[in-house]
């Protein structure tokens, strides 16, 4: 593979390795050409490196000491991260470690360690989903999120200087805020757009219903840390007229996964080694942190991986055939059963007239949020729906209610499910 990337670009992520002592442009290098060694040489690989972060930890930290083989050890659930912290530390690791903490979309973010190593690999994956995407370093990026991507001390603010993003918060989207990104995006000559799918959605929505508008500049667009919805993909490209691609991480984790040109999420199996149990619960141990140990994690994400192992891209990493997210996303009424969130988007995907949802429940009732752009004034209309959820999940009460404030979480993510005996 040869890829024309101007030494411009490349200095601006020497610069940041320099300043904060990571080893991004290295590992981006190493990723760039070990993608696409083929899918047995990297499953032998990720086996070997899986034992031997097993025997590392065995050998250096007090919580892994006495298991004998990879098998034994238990899974690791937040719980005992929060009351072993000290015992997950390597006690030969003399590097700095990072205190960090999870999104928090469950309401108890998780504290965790990491290394300029593990971070490396983070920013070097995330690099390399916008090559994918036909980003080359240095073009202008601009990032529209909440909290957990964008931060906004000194520190980062270089490094997003540096790594040439310009950062746009998702709260408050509304069409004053909207037009001004709109604008932004056009006179910073953006090249690729980088943040969450539903803060996204409503910026395509603004935009397909208004005048066209071209982004001559921009290359692409590329979502994470939310599901993707095809219907929201459609309503992005037809917006910006750019393809849309996905990425997925879970940092603490090592997961880190990216969507090629054929539309393939593939996961770069060297972060992590993972384990799908048989309600498809992504368990991983995390194969690029040194200073504290994480094996075998139970991540709180559902997929399920491709029994396909070629992709026409010529990518060996594993392919995730689907994510559904947080196992927190689903819907449990009285007698307990449990539907994935996914059921109500299958549900509204034909249905031009709802832009987004949120649905919350307790133990006795339901109701559906819904921001709609046609029957305002005539709510019965969407009773058809409350009809096929109520042949689906029992509760003594059901509720419609239309164009309500969406409830989101401190970093600004849509929540498509809310369980209100938590709250
Ligand atoms: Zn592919």
């Amino acid at each position: 593979m040869k890829n024309n990337i101007p030494i411009y670009g490349e200095n601006r992520i020497r610069i940041i390795d320099f300043l904060r002592g990571t080893t991004i442009l290295k590992t981006l290098n190493n990723l760039r050409q070990e993608q696409y060694f083929s899918s047995e040489l990297l499953t032998e690989k990720n086996i070997t490196k899986k034992l031997m972060k097993f025997n590392q930890a065995k050998k250096e930290s007090k919580f892994y000491e006495t298991y004998s083989s990879y098998t034994d050890i238990p899974i690791l659930t937040k719980e005992i991260i929060k009351c072993n912290i000290n015992s997950l530390k390597s006690n030969i690791f003399r590097g700095e470690l990072i205190e960090k903490a999870t999104g928090g979309s469950t309401g108890a973010p998780l504290v965790y360690l990491t290394t300029k190593h593990a971070q490396s690999f983070m920013w070097a994956s995330i690099l390399l989903s916008w090559e994918t995407a036909g980003y080359k370093l240095g073009d202008r990026v601009a990032f529209v999120a909440g909290t957990s991507l964008i931060k906004n001390s000194i520190k980062h603010k270089i490094f997003h200087s540096l790594l040439n993003i310009k950062t746009y918060s998702s709260y408050n989207l509304n069409d004053e805020n909207i037009k001004y990104y709109i604008a932004e995006i056009k006179k910073n000559k953006i090249r690729l757009i980088y943040g969450y799918a539903t803060a996204l959605g409503k910026i395509a929505n603004y935009l397909n219903q208004n005048e066209k508008i071209e982004f001559p500049d921009l290359k692409s667009i590329v979502t994470t840390a939310e599901i993707l919805t095809e219907k929201e993909r459609v309503n992005i490209k037809k917006a910006f007229n750019v393809n849309v691609y996905n990425q997925y991480g879970c940092n603490e984790a090592g997961v880190s996964a990216f969507e090629c040109e054929y539309k393939k999420m593939h996961l770069i199996n060297s972060g992590c080694s993972i384990e799908v149990d048989n309600e498809e619960n992504l368990i991983t141990t995390n194969l690029v942190n040194d200073g504290f140990f994480m094996l075998r994690y139970f991540t709180g994400d559902k997929i399920r991986i491709s029994e396909i192992k070629n992709c026409k891209c010529n990518r060996g990493y594993p392919i995730i055939e689907d994510i559904k997210g947080r196992s927190y996303d689903f819907v449990v009424d009285t007698n307990n059963k449990s539907m994935h969130a996914a059921f109500f988007n299958i549900l509204f995907k034909g249905e031009k007239s709802i832009d987004l949802f949120q649905v919350e429940f307790d133990k006795s009732s339901i109701t559906i949020y819904l921001k709609v752009n046609e029957h305002k004034n005539d709510p019965t209309y969407f009773d058809k729906y409350l009809k096929i959820i109520q042949k689906n999940l029992f509760f003594k009460e059901y509720n419609i209610v239309l164009d309500a404030p969406f409830q989101s979480t401190k970093n600004a993510k849509h929540k498509y499910v809310i369980d209100k005996s938590f709250a």
